[in-house]
């Protein structure tokens, strides 16, 4: 009798596209991305907050140029081997909830019919703080509602994960992902990292509490395989960063800087396996 054939893996099921891209779909050793990751608007001169002009400016750039705006949920499945996605993509992703996002930056994001993740911090959500005030569920829930806007869990009271114990670290991860299901009506596939503060020993906490992908700001573009899906970086947008900055880091200038390993598939999708 001839040996049986050797197993073939598992090939992680191809989610279909659910809606049309701008830009034609490629194999996905070839695409590039990049997390933009900003914070409030308008506030100032805030080196965390960006003038509404400039990120018009910015939005011009990232609609109509060879970059196509993704979001969080369609980056994830990409880096999970289960979506192709156009050859340079851009996810927007905006932390902390703050009022400036939907009084100064939604009214462009709406405009421009624009993709974007909000990072809320669960227990910080209709409170007013000397940093400002943050977005109610009310107005959260109003942007989810259009479909343009995804939420992901910025831990419940913004705290650095690494130096946290369990029961802490369980509100971070746990309890923000509850209240965002319970509040929204679907728990969020993504935890941005409170402050960036990261470190591989948190990861499996990340992974059991359930999120798929979880995002640094060590400011570096990303492909199939070049990080694993706990640590996914993202690229901090800072006040006075012009259009032409923003237009390159969607560019192969900036994209070209990493090589796609899709040989680590397996161990990266492998360690988001709920
Ligand atoms: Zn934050």
């Amino acid at each position: 009798m001839p040996p049986p054939p050797p197993p073939t893996p598992d090939a992680p099921p191809i989610v279909p596209p659910e809606r049309s891209f701008r830009l034609p779909l490629v194999d996905p050793d070839q695409t590039r991305a990049v997390l933009l990751l900003y914070h409030a608007f308008g506030v100032g001169r805030e080196r965390l907050s960006v003038s509404t002009r400039d990120f018009a400016a910015h939005l011009g750039v990232l609609t109509e140029g060879n970059a196509e705006l993704v979001t969080t949920t369609e980056l994830v499945e990409f880096l999970e081997g289960r979506r192709r996605l156009p050859a340079r993509v851009v996810v927007l992703t905006i932390d902390d909830g703050m009022s400036s996002v939907y009084t100064r930056a939604w009214p462009l994001l709406r405009d421009r019919g624009a993709r974007f993740t909000l990072g809320v911090p669960t227990g910080l959500v209709g409170l007013r703080s000397r940093a400002g005030s943050n977005m109610s569920w009310e107005q959260l829930r109003e942007l989810v509602d259009t479909g343009l806007c995804e939420i992901a869990s910025h831990g419940h009271l913004h705290r650095r994960l690494p130096s946290l114990n369990a029961s802490r670290r369980a509100e971070e991860l746990e309890l923000s992902r509850q209240l965002i299901a319970r509040e929204l009506g679907r728990a969020p596939v993504a935890y941005f990292y409170p402050l960036g503060a990261h470190d591989t020993r948190t990861e499996p906490y990340v992974r059991a509490a359930g999120y798929r992908g979880a995002f640094v700001a060590s400011g570096a573009p990303v492909a199939l395989g070049s990080s694993s899906l706990l640590a996914v970086p993202r690229t901090s947008v800072f006040y006075g960063d012009s259009a032409s900055l923003v237009a390159h880091y969607a560019s192969d200038g900036f994209l070209g800087r990493v090589r796609a390993r899709p040989e680590r598939l397996a161990f990266t999708a492998g360690s988001a396996a709920r």
